[in-house]
């Protein structure tokens, strides 16, 4: 079948704006792109933030998404590793392969690359997206694998563990806090537990979601719209947490992070932030503490995708809504009020 000139996606038309619309199909402009036809994706926190204006490198125009599974519809001349037909894991991150970053894996700062889709070029919220340096940024689907689960695997996944996780130096035996159960806070829930933590404490607002966590493995849950959870949580321990993972973005979870860190523990800031906090270095500065923070660089995805195919990992059960293409509009309204319709990852259908 060729493909058709025109498709359906998602379109951002400036803060607060967005549109399911007809649209040119991509085409491939450098020989190391390929054009993949969405069989699945997702909405992300991250789309809810450009949503709200708050990344305004987002242009009025820019398709949006940076999740899926697909496949190849088209690969450019220079790429080796994939071809027509194949069933490809789209990574949000897109890595050159050759620049320095990428020398050290740290394809979030890839020179010609890094998270560019659904953010600087056209996403995958869309019937096909072009995915530049698809050699390094496309992952073969294993045979037989639930291509939902494995779309938890194109940023969630990865950033809950990277940055979270091993950021936070998570180690058998550890009290772990982590603050903010949505999907991410949830992704490090269960990668953290590789390490076997002694205690895994989440921290939210929702009971639903706190509800949730409990079922995914959470030792304890706190809820912090009812409860001082700086106090809960220094009363669970003799000195303080030993890694802090902060899966919110704003500078009240911040806070608590950094109140309830035990000397020489870690925080791990993995949230968006739009606006400063106030950092307590006066009391921080004794404490020997590490605090971290950072972008996904996917360098885990190939290790986290075989935990997933041998069942070790099942980030399905972060799937709460499902919703045919047509329904995008719909699948926007259900995530955006997540805690009105209990929901985690909703899981967009092309096929
Ligand atoms: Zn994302
Ligand atoms: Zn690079």
């Amino acid at each position: 079948m060729t493909m058709p000139k025109q498709m359906q996606a998602i379109v951002y038309g400036g803060p607060g704006v967005k549109s399911l619309e007809t649209v040119a199909t991509p085409k491939i402009q450098q020989p190391t792109d390929a054009i993949i036809k969405i069989v699945k994706t997702t909405i992300c926190g991250t789309d809810l933030h450009i949503l709200k204006g708050d990344v305004p490198a987002v242009t009025k125009g820019r398709i949006l998404g940076h999740e899926g599974v697909g496949i190849v519809e088209e690969v450019g001349s220079a790429v080796t590793r994939f071809k027509k037909g194949d069933r490809v894991l789209i990574s949000c991150v897109s890595a050159c392969g050759k620049c320095g970053y990428c020398k050290k894996q740290l394809y979030a700062h890839c020179e010609d690359g890094g998270w560019i889709l659904g953010h600087l070029i056209d996403g995958t919220q869309a019937e096909y997206v072009r995915t530049p340096h698809a050699d390094n940024s496309l992952y073969h689907v294993p045979e037989g694998a639930d291509e939902e689960a494995l779309v938890m695997l194109s940023d969630i996944l990865p950033t809950g563990f990277e940055i979270g996780v091993l950021y936070g130096a998570v180690k058998p035996g550890d009290t772990v806090a982590i603050i903010g159960a949505g999907p991410i806070g949830m992704a490090a829930l269960l990668t953290a537990q590789f390490f076997s933590p002694a205690r895994l404490i989440m921290v939210d607002v929702d009971e639903s979601r706190l509800a949730m966590a409990k079922t995914f493995g959470a030792t304890d849950v706190i809820n912090s719209a009812t409860g001082d959870a700086v106090a809960e949580l220094l009363a669970m321990t003799k000195d303080g947490i030993d890694v802090v993972i902060e899966a919110v973005g704003i500078a009240a979870t911040f806070d608590i992070c950094q109140r309830v860190v035990r000397p020489a523990g870690h925080i791990a800031n993995v949230g968006v932030h739009g606006t400063s906090v106030d950092l307590q270095l006066q009391d921080l500065w004794i404490k020997n503490i590490t605090l971290t923070t950072g972008l996904v660089n996917t360098n885990t995805t190939d290790m986290l995708m075989k935990n997933v195919q041998s069942g070790k990992l099942k980030p399905a059960e972060l799937i709460t809504h499902r919703f045919a293409f047509a329904e995008f509009m719909r699948a926007y309204e259900v995530f955006g009020n997540a805690s009105k319709e209990k929901a985690l990852k909703v899981m967009i259908d092309n096929s």
